[in-house]
């Protein structure tokens, strides 16, 4: 498995084991630490790489499809307006989606949430593990 030292995720820095959703093939799926957009799930390519080209045809269509698998058991879970799905990695150049429910209440529902301001919204202990589950029985991950 590929590996990269300098890379954040590769050394395990983010995302956090306690917002482990659970492995859905070629990505691990994690809750977002910022909960201000419910449902905000983060999807981990196992292996380094930084650009889709460098994966082959069959791993970008599983991606895809894991994203996509994603997206609709965030659909199923919220009232969602539309989900964001984005792959942008300038902070941490290691593929990772960022799968993102804009609810029917969201506040500024025209802007991508980088450019919405908000506090941050850190779950407590009891309501992050309910949320895991929720995702975790809807992707039907045990
Ligand atoms: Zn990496």
């Amino acid at each position: 498995m590929s590996h990269n030292s300098s890379c954040q995720i590769c050394e395990k820095v983010w995302p956090s084991d306690d917002h482990y959703i659970g492995d859905l093939g070629l990505t691990k799926a994690y809750l977002f630490d910022d909960q201000f957009f419910a449902g905000w799930t983060v999807l981990i390519l196992k292996n380094h790489r930084t650009e889709l080209f460098q994966l082959t045809r069959e791993e970008r269509m599983e991606l895809i499809e894991e994203v996509s698998r994603v997206g609709e058991a965030l659909a199923k879970i919220f009232e969602v307006r539309k989900i964001n799905s984005e792959l942008l990695g300038n902070q941490i150049p290691h593929i990772h989606w960022h799968v993102i429910p804009r609810l029917k209440s969201d506040p500024d529902s025209l802007k991508p949430v980088w450019c919405v301001s908000h506090d941050p919204v850190r779950l407590s202990t009891g309501f992050l593990e309910e949320r895991l589950y929720q995702i975790r029985t809807t992707l039907g991950i045990f």
